[in-house]
C-alpha cells in the first residue's frame, strides 16, 4: 500500500506535516499496548477456499452476503473455529455436507464468532462451514489511522446519487484486518484462500475483482452476476471489490490482460496514466527472474479512497491522484502517481506473491515496494533519478528524529496501522538500496529470487531474506540484520580531514556521534590526488575511527562514502574548494548535491561557492538544475549578473517544463518589468507549471493584469496553473473572486488545501462581505476537523487567528465570537 501519510502529505504539507508526524510517532510513556509483543498470530485452522455471494443494499449500505469458507486443521486437531467478522449480523451458521447444510452452534461478541463444529477434524480433512450473513461498514465503528484514515473495509460512494456531480461507487478497503468487516475469515496475513465471489450488482455497472472474470449472467431485474476467481492462494486483506461507472482500457504484456479502470472521463487518458505498467511487468519480472505471477492485472481509480493505493491481488485500486490529464503528465517526470503505480505493481511480488507473516514484519512487503520506486527511476530516467529518488527517502527519514527509537522489524507497537511509516517505507527502502551496494546487484537479485521462490504463495520474514540473501553470496548477514532490521536509528557522523604536509601524510577522522553502538560501516573512500583518483575500502566499526594514509601531494579531494550508499545523518568539514571540486569531479547525483547544499550556504562570502552555483543552474540532470535555480541568491549582484541570462535561456529553451517553470519563478522575484514578455509568452505554454509560474511571475509586476489574466484561466486550469490562479486570487483579490477560491478550497483534494490554506486566510482577512467571511471560516473549522487527530489543531488555530488579527485591523470584529468559538475548538484535543 502506498499511504498518503508516507507518500503524497508528508512532502509538502510542510508545518502540518512535522505536526502530524510527531504526533503519532511518540506514544505516551506507559502505553499499555507499548507492552504487548506482537506475536505472529497461533494458526488453528487455515483458511483453503472462500466462496462468496453478494449483494448490495445501497440504501441500508448494507452487503446481503453468502459465504462458503473451506477450511482445515493447521496441524492440531480441532472442534472449533474462530472466525474474524466485524460488526455484522450472523443469520445461520452450518457445517455443509453432502450438499445440506447442519446448523452449528456460534457465539459472537461483534467482532469474532466462535463457532462450535459438529465433531473434531484432524489437518487431513477439509471442511466447509456456510455463513448467511449482512455486512454493516457503515454501523461498524471502525478505528481509523493516519496512514489509512478509515477501517471499514468496504464503502458506498454517494450510494443515495445525491452528490452533484459525484459518480456512484462501491469499493474495498482490506489492509490492515478491515476485509472482516464484509465477509467472515480469518483474517491475518498469515493466512491464505483460493477464492471465487460472484457480485450480483446493476446492470449498468462494471465489476472488478481478483483474479479472473469466470462469467456474467443477466438477471431478470435489471442486475446482472459477475463471477470473479482466484485460483492461486492469496491473504484475505488483499480480497478487493470495485462498482461502478467506469470505462475499461485493455492493454496486454505475455498474452496476460492488463487493464485500466477509469471514470469515462479520464478514460481517454488510460494509456497516458498507465500505459508503462506492461513495460514494467516486464523490467520486474526479468529482474527478479519470476515472471509477474498472477493471471491479469488491473488497475482502477476510485473515489474518496482513503489512503494512497493498494496492491490487491491482480487488482490494485488507486486513489484520485493518479489520475491526469495528458497535459498534467507533461509537468510530471517521476511523479507521486507513477512511483505509485510502479510500488504497487512491486508488491504483487512482495506482498501478494510472498506476503509477511505478520504486521511486525511489514517490512518485507513495504520497503520492497518503496524501493521498486528507485529500481524504476534508475531504469526508465536513468541512474541520476534513481539516486534522487533514494536520497528523497533517506531525507524523509532522517527528518524525523522521533522515529530513530523504532526498529524496523518492530514487535512492539501502539496499533497495526502505526507500522505504515518512514521506517517500514523510506528507512526500510534505503536498507535494501545499501544492502544491493554491499552484495553487489547479482548477488542481490539472485537472493531475491531465492527469496521468492523458496516462500512462494505463503508468507515470510525478515529472517527469510536473510537466508536468501547468505546463500546467494554466501556471506554471513545477521551483523547486517540485527544493526538494520532489528535494531533501531541511524549513525550521525561527523567527518574531518588533516593533512600533514611534513610527512606527507592525510587523516580521515569518522565520529559516530549517536546514542548507543557504533554502526558497522562497510564504505568507499575515493582519493583525489594529483589528477588521479584512487579508491580505498574501509570498514568502519568503532564510534571513532581513522584512516590515515601517504600521498605525494595534498589531496584535491577525499570523498568519504564514494557510492554515497549510507543512510547517515552526516556532518563532512569539506573546505569550499573541495565541496567545488568535488561539484565538478565526482562522478554521481548525490556528489554534486552535497556540493550545492554547501554552497548555498556561502554564496555571499565565497567565489568558490558562487562558481558551483552558477554551474549548476545547466547541471546534466534537472533536479540539481531546479535546487541550484532555487539556492541562486539574486541578492547577490554577482549571482544575480551571472544568473540572470542563464534564468532567461533556462525559461525560454530548456527541455524540461519544470526547469523552465523554477528559472521563471527566480526572475519573477526580481519584479523586473522587462521580463514581462517572456512571462507572457510563459502564459501560451502547454505546460500548466509554466504557465502558472508565468502567471505568478507577471501577478508580482503588475497585480490588477494578473488577475484580470486568472480570470481567462479560471475554467480550463489544472495542477500548478489551477495553484496559481487560486493564489493570484487568494492574494490579491477580492469578494468577486472568492466564490471561485471557496468552491476551489472547498472541493479541494486534501494535499491542494494544505497548498493554499495561507493564501485562503489571508484573502479572508480582506474581504468585505460579511456571510463569505462566515462561510470562509466555517470552511477552515471543517477542514480543521477533518485532520485534526492528526494534530495539525494548534496549527489551524494559529491560521484563524490570523484572520481575527486582519479582521480586527480592517475594523471588523462582528467574526470574532465565531473565530474564538473555532480557535477554542481547534485546540481542544482530538477525541
Ligand atoms: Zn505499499
Amino acid at each position: 500500500m502506498k499511504t498518503l501519510y508516507a507518500a503524497a502529505l508528508i512532502g509538502s504539507m510542510g508545518l502540518f506535516a512535522l505536526n502530524a508526524t510527531a504526533q503519532q510517532a511518540a506514544p505516551k510513556q506507559d502505553d499499555p499496548a507499548m507492552k504487548i509483543y506482537r506475536e505472529t498470530p497461533t494458526k488453528y485452522n487455515d483458511l483453503v477456499h472462500t466462496k462468496l455471494d453478494v449483494r448490495f443494499d445501497y440504501k441500508k449500505r448494507y452487503l446481503y452476503g453468502k459465504e462458503w469458507v473451506t477450511i482445515k486443521p493447521h496441524f492440531y486437531p480441532t472442534d472449533s473455529l474462530s472466525l474474524d467478522a466485524k460488526g455484522m449480523d450472523l443469520k445461520t451458521i452450518a457445517i455443509v455436507k453432502n450438499g445440506k447444510n447442519t446448523p452449528l452452534k456460534f457465539t459472537y461478541d461483534g467482532m469474532v464468532v466462535k463457532i462450535k463444529l459438529d465433531r473434531t477434524y484432524r489437518n487431513n480433512e477439509n471442511y466447509t462451514v456456510y455463513v448467511d450473513y449482512t455486512a454493516k461498514p457503515n454501523e461498524y465503528k471502525a478505528q481509523g489511522s493516519l496512514a489509512i484514515t478509515d477501517a471499514k473495509g468496504l464503502y458506498f460512494i454517494n450510494p443515495d446519487g445525491t452528490e452533484k456531480d459525484k459518480p456512484t461507487q462501491i469499493w474495498t478497503q482490506g489492509e490492515t484486518e478491515g476485509s472482516s468487516v464484509w465477509f467472515p475469515t480469518i483474517d491475518k496475513p498469515n493466512q491464505k484462500t483460493t477464492d471465487e465471489i460472484s457480485m450480483t450488482v446493476p446492470a449498468k455497472y462494471v465489476t472488478l475483482s481478483n483474479g479472473r472474470l469466470a462469467s456474467q449472467k443477466v438477471n431478470g431485474d435489471g442486475t446482472r452476476t459477475d463471477t470473479w476467481k482466484m485460483e492461486l492462494p492469496h491473504s484475505p486483506y488483499l480480497f478487493m471489490m470495485a462498482v461502478g461507472d467506469f470505462k475499461i482500457t485493455k492493454d496486454t504484456w505475455k498474452g496476460k490482460e492488463v487493464s485500466y479502470y477509469l471514470e469515462p472521463k479520464y478514460a481517454p487518458y488510460a494509456k497516458d496514466i498507465f500505459g508503462f505498467t506492461p513495460e514494467v511487468i516486464d523490467f520486474y519480472s526479468k529482474t527478479l527472474g519470476i515472471d509477474y505471477p498472477w493471471n491479469k492485472y488491473s488497475q482502477i481509480v476510485v473515489r474518496d479512497y482513503v489512503s494512497g493505493a493498494m496492491e490487491n491481488t491482480s487488482a490494485t485500486l488507486h486513489g484520485e491522484y493518479v489520475q491526469a490529464t495528458k497535459r498534467e503528465l507533461l509537468d510530471d517526470y517521476y511523479g507521486q502517481g507513477r512511483s505509485t503505480i510502479v510500488h504497487e505493481l512491486f508488491h504483487q511480488w512482495f506482498g501478494d506473491y510472498v506476503t509477511c507473516e505478520s504486521w511486525s514484519n511489514l517490512t518485507v512487503n513495504e520497503s520492497f515496494a518503496d524501493f521498486s520506486e528507485t529500481l524504476w527511476a534508475e531504469h526508465k530516467y536513468g541512474q541520476e533519478a534513481g539516486d534522487a529518488h533514494i536520497n528523497g527517502d533517506r531525507q524523509a527519514y532522517l527528518s524525523q528524529p522521533d522515529l530513530r527509537t523504532k526498529d524496523l522489524v518492530r514487535f512492539h507497537y501502539h496499533d497495526k496501522e502505526d507500522m505504515f511509516d518512514a521506517v517500514t517505507y523510506q528507512k526500510g527502502g534505503s536498507i535494501l538500496y545499501m544492502l544491493r551496494n554491499y552484495l553487489g546487484r547479482e548477488a542481490f537479485y539472485k537472493g531475491l529470487n531465492i527469496y521468492l521462490k523458496t516462500n512462494a504463495l505463503k508468507n515470510g520474514e525478515a529472517q527469510q531474506l536473510r537466508l536468501a540473501l547468505e546463500e546467494a553470496s554466501g556471506r554471513d548477514l545477521n551483523w547486517f540484520f540485527n544493526q538494520w532490521y532489528y535494531g533501531a536509528g541511524n549513525p550521525i557522523l561527523n567527518i574531518n580531514y588533516k593533512w600533514d604536509d611534513a610527512t606527507k601524510t592525510e587523516t580521515v577522522i569518522l565520529n559516530q556521534t549517536q546514542d548507543g553502538n557504533a554502526f558497522i560501516l562497510p564504505m568507499a573512500i575515493d582519493v583525489y590526488a594529483g589528477g588521479k583518483k584512487e579508491r580505498k575500502t574501509f570498514w568502519m566499526r568503532n564510534k571513532v575511527d581513522s584512516l590515515v594514509f601517504k600521498s605525494a601531494v595534498k589531496p584535491s579531494l577525499v570523498n568519504v562514502d564514494g557510492d554515497k550508499m549510507l543512510l547517515a545523518k552526516k556532518t563532512d568539514n569539506k573546505t569550499l574548494d573541495e565541496f567545488a571540486f568535488q561539484y565538478f569531479n565526482a562522478p554521481l547525483y548525490l556528489d554534486r548535491f552535497e556540493a550545492i547544499t554547501a554552497a548555498a550556504k556561502s554564496q555571499n562570502s565565497n567565489a568558490a561557492a558562487r562558481k558551483v552555483i552558477i554551474a549548476a543552474l545547466n547541471d546534466k540532470y534537472w533536479e540539481l538544475q531546479v535546487k541550484a535555480i532555487k539556492a541562486a541568491d539574486l541578492t547577490n549582484d554577482d549571482v544575480r549578473n551571472a544568473a540572470q541570462p542563464i534564468l532567461s535561456k533556462l525559461a525560454q529553451t530548456d527541455p524540461n517544463n519544470l526547469v523552465k517553470a523554477a528559472a521563471i519563478t527566480a526572475l519573477g522575484k526580481l519584479k523586473a518589468s522587462g521580463n514581462t514578455n517572456l512571462f507572457k509568452q510563459g502564459l501560451n505554454s502547454q505546460s500548466y507549471a509554466v504557465q502558472g509560474a508565468s502567471l505568478t511571475a507577471l501577478s508580482l509586476i503588475d497585480a490588477p493584469n494578473a488577475l484580470a489574466m486568472a480570470k481567462t484561466y479560471e475554467k480550463d486550469s489544472d495542477g500548478a496553473l489551477k495553484d496559481a490562479v487560486l493564489k493570484t486570487y487568494a492574494n490579491s483579490g477580492s469578494d468577486e473572486q472568492w466564490p471561485f477560491v471557496y468552491d476551489a478550497f472547498k472541493n479541494g483534494q486534501p494535499q491542494e488545501q494544505f497548498n493554499i490554506i495561507r493564501s485562503y486566510a489571508d484573502m479572508i482577512g480582506r474581504l468585505k462581505n460579511q456571510s463569505s467571511v462566515e462561510q470562509g471560516i466555517s470552511s477552515i473549522v471543517d477542514f480543521g476537523n477533518k485532520y485534526k487527530k492528526y494534530g495539525v489543531g494548534p496549527q489551524i488555530a494559529m491560521v484563524l487567528n490570523g484572520i481575527k488579527d486582519a479582521r480586527n485591523k480592517a475594523g471588523d470584529t462582528a467574526s470574532n465570537a465565531m473565530i474564538d468559538k473555532a480557535v477554542a475548538e481547534m485546540n481542544a484535543p482530538a477525541n
